[in-house]
């Protein structure tokens, strides 16, 4: 059994009223560890112990070189542990392991470049009217909360605790409760790389307790939160009251557009892809396919083709391409969904229900599903389902094209297939969304924002965006003349 705690001042504790939960092997149902369920109070004495640390500066008091030695040596421990931590990933989230060895891959590569980043020239300098030397430059914003969901478990953490603390900041940081071991022995390394106590820690329990108190304490001066739009806005407007900086990664219904002159495999094989990575549990997911109609029959049919044929299984079987949903509770969301579709009128062009054959009935597994025959206000192309489910629509020309794309409420993602560069770039510009692809999808570099438009959120991860996110701007001007100004008479 896992052993897991929370990390409060640089000690490992259980929660305040020794209460705990479950947490499951997605892909058989097991029971591999007990959760502690934190309390307000854990988090209060989470949320104390990183404004004490920020307050001494024993963080941002150092150089950015001495933070970014650090952060050199958390990536080198991930490289060191990646095996264990690959292993982990699949046996709580449930991915494949060849999809969790890629996030630790990227986890290590993500505190690389932060650590690269934090040490490069920043700030500008202004001329301004005065004899004054005008500047601005950037600081830590304090104590930032940071909540996450369990799609990514360690990869989501990395993308903002790399940057929070590059940036010089201390953290209160929460898993999701469906998936908190990877994010342990994330901790585990903190402590190994002898981070001061204080510094990073980690409270876990449930998101309308704990990480409501986070999200509304007068101590946290922001919020980083990945997860579902619902839960997002009702954390903006907690964290209104306090006016702390926020910053949000939520859902989306990105579209994926082919064009009849796209290179046809290569775009039936990122459609795969682009929907079943992660079983679809994946906020960029390419969940609405819009095809051409002079090439929709026979995308429709490849498709399909492809899609009944992916090795669905456990993660940990070096055979399986998509692993189970992450809980029995998402389950049941993306059952229902594929329900409700087919009461709408959509046709269900192959997949649809659970998989309980091979043993799988004990885990939480979903064959990849394609629905055709939509329409444009149908739930189930308007809502994030988050699972292997996805729409294929047809188009009859750009204009319409664009215009189906942009119809969610979100603004995520979104990619163009097509041989013709210029029309490519033409209907990516009208796109409503923060992260395109040409003739791709899904790929995502440490070094390029990420985030979305309309209700898939606020701000940026990653890149030189995402290190500003966990920076407050603060202007210096420096009299060159230092004189009495003489305003009011002597
Ligand atoms: P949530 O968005 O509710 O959870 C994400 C994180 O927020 C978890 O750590 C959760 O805690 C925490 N949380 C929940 N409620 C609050 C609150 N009131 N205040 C502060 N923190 C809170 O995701 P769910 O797991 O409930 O999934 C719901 C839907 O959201 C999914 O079906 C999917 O559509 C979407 N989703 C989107 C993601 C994305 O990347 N865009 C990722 C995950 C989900 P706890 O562990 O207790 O739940």
């Amino acid at each position: 059994m896992i052993n897991l705690k929370m990390y409060i001042d640089g000690e490992w504790k259980d929660a305040e009223n020794r209460e705990t939960r479950p947490v499951i092997n997605p892909a058989n149902g097991e029971v591999i560890s007990y959760a502690p369920e934190g309390t307000i109070a854990d988090a209060r004495a989470a949320i104390y112990a990183a404004r004490r640390a920020f307050e001494e500066g024993v963080w941002s008091g150092l150089s950015a070189q001495e933070r970014a030695y650090y952060l050199f040596r958390i990536a080198d421990k991930i490289d060191e542990y990646a095996e264990e931590l690959t292993q982990l990933e699949t046996m709580d989230n449930g991915k494949p392991l060849r999809e969790a060895g890629f996030d630790v891959g990227d986890a290590a590569a993500c505190f690389r470049y932060y650590a690269g980043l934090i040490t490069k020239p920043d700030g500008y300098t202004y001329h301004v009217a005065d004899p004054m030397q005008a500047m601005v430059v950037r600081e830590p914003v304090g104590v930032c909360g940071l909540i996450v969901p369990w799609n990514y478990p360690l990869l989501m953490s990395i993308w903002k605790i790399a940057p929070a603390l590059a940036a010089g900041n201390t953290i209160v940081f929460k898993p999701s409760e469906v998936t908190p071991v990877t994010p342990k022995k994330l901790f585990e390394i903190f402590e190994e790389v002898g981070l001061p106590n204080g510094v990073a820690n980690m409270v876990m329990g449930a998101g309308p307790v704990v990480g409501n108190e986070i999200a509304s304490h007068p101590e946290v001066d922001m919020i980083s939160f990945t997860g579902g739009t619902k839960t997002g806005k009702h954390i903006m407007k907690t964290a209104a009251d306090t006016m702390k900086k926020v910053s949000l990664e939520l859902g989306g219904k990105s579209p994926n557009i082919i064009f009849a002159d796209a290179d046809f495999e290569t775009a039936v094989d990122y459609a795969l892809f682009g929907i079943y990575a992660g079983a679809g549990q994946v906020c960029s997911a390419g969940s609405r396919i819009l095809v051409e109609e002079s090439i929709y029959e026979q995308f429709v049919e490849r498709f399909v083709d492809r899609a009944k044929k992916i090795q669905v299984g456990p993660g940990n079987d070096p055979s399986t391409e998509m692993g189970p949903l992450v809980s029995q509770e998402h389950l049941e969301k993306v059952l229902h969904y594929i329900e409700l579709g087919k009461q709408e009128g959509a046709k269900v062009a192959c997949g649809g229900s659970r998989i309980v054959r091979d043993g799988l009935g004990n885990g939480y597994f979903v064959e990849p599903t394609v629905f055709i025959d939509v329409k444009q206000d149908m739930r189930i192309v308007q809502e994030e389902i988050f699972g292997p489910v996805v729409v294929i629509q047809k188009f009859k020309d750009e204009n319409e094209a664009v215009k189906l794309a942009n119809s969610t409420v979100y603004g995520l993602a979104g990619a163009v297939f097509s041989t013709d560069g210029a029309k490519a770039l033409r209907v990516i510009k009208k796109l409503r969304a923060g992260i395109t692809w040409i003739n791709s999808y899904h790929p995502t570099y440490n070094e390029a924002p990420w985030g979305g438009y309309k209700q898939s959120g606020i701000g940026r991860s990653l890149g030189t965006f995402g290190l500003e996110e966990f920076q407050e701007i603060k202007q210096i001007n420096i009299n060159l003349q230092v004189e009495p100004i003489g305003w009011f008479r002597n």
